[in-house]
């Protein structure tokens, strides 16, 4: 049917792409992509001839009233970005927001994510985790950011560029403490890597070896029960129920 069709892409490694993405990206009116070169080089891989428009942080306010006529005419549009699952550090949230807004029929072409790709295989607990995305670049924001996110019983899941890699981990063993993490880089590729270790462990081995190449993600393993003083929560909302029921 007609309708947006949000379509995860490979992170790397194209024989990814699945049966059903490229079907959609074939039949589709219109294909949107963060960058149509980089898009072009998919389509093209997988034999889809299709029109690419851009969709991107600085046009997409501008593309949208367009975009958004088109889907009312009932034609199919298929939304991209460049690597993974769009909206997930990616456009296309006020798109999705506004074509359900007006009526319009949303699908997921699931497919790749390199959150549930490196959560996978990092070796840490999954039956709850949180995904924050980047840290701040900054230090005093992202001591901050981590503060923040520091008290959560779950495991963290982050985007990081390489070069920021040590300061970053640096800053999560002060803030976070030796909690046991994982770097997973360049997944499906042919430099993958995943490296556990605890936080310390960690930043000393990124620290002396420097930034590496490729993309990364951070997983971080939950803070232990022990550190997390149920006794003194639960004295609180003892004390609040008391305090409201008196
Ligand atoms: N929407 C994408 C997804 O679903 O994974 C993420 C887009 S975000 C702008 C790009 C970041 O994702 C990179 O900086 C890196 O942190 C992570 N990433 C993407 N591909 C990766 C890969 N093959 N290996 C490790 N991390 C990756």
């Amino acid at each position: 049917g007609s309708g947006l069709y949000v379509v995860a892409t490979p992170i790397g490694n194209l024989g990814d792409i699945s049966e059903r993405a490229r079907e959609v990206l074939a039949s589709a009116d219109l294909v949107l992509a963060e960058d149509r070169r980089m898009a072009a080089r998919l389509l093209q891989h997988i034999g889809v001839r299709t029109t690419v428009a851009n969709y991107h942080e600085h046009n997409a306010a501008r593309a949208r009233p367009d975009i958004l006529r088109r889907l009312a005419e009932g034609q199919v549009i298929a939304l991209t970005s460049d690597a993974g699952t769009p909206l997930i550090s990616d456009p296309g949230y006020r798109l999705v927001d506004e074509a359900l807004e007006a009526g319009v029929a949303v699908r997921a072409v699931p497919g790749p994510s390199a959150v549930i790709a490196a959560l996978s295989v990092s070796g840490l607990p999954t039956d709850r985790f949180m995904f924050v995305g980047f840290p701040p670049p900054k230090q005093a924001a992202r001591r901050s950011f981590l503060a923040e996110v520091a008290g959560i019983a779950a495991t963290l899941v982050f985007y990081e560029s390489p070069r920021r890699l040590p300061d970053c981990l640096r800053d999560m063993a002060a803030v976070l403490g030796d909690r046991p993490a994982a770097v997973a880089r360049e997944l499906t590729k042919l430099h993958e890597e995943v490296r556990r270790g605890g936080l310390p462990d960690l930043a000393d081995h990124y620290t002396a070896a420097g930034p590496p190449k490729g993309e990364i993600v951070i997983i971080v393993g939950p803070p232990a029960a022990a550190e997390t003083d149920w006794a003194a929560i639960d004295r609180e909302l003892a004390d609040r129920l008391t305090g409201e029921s008196l």
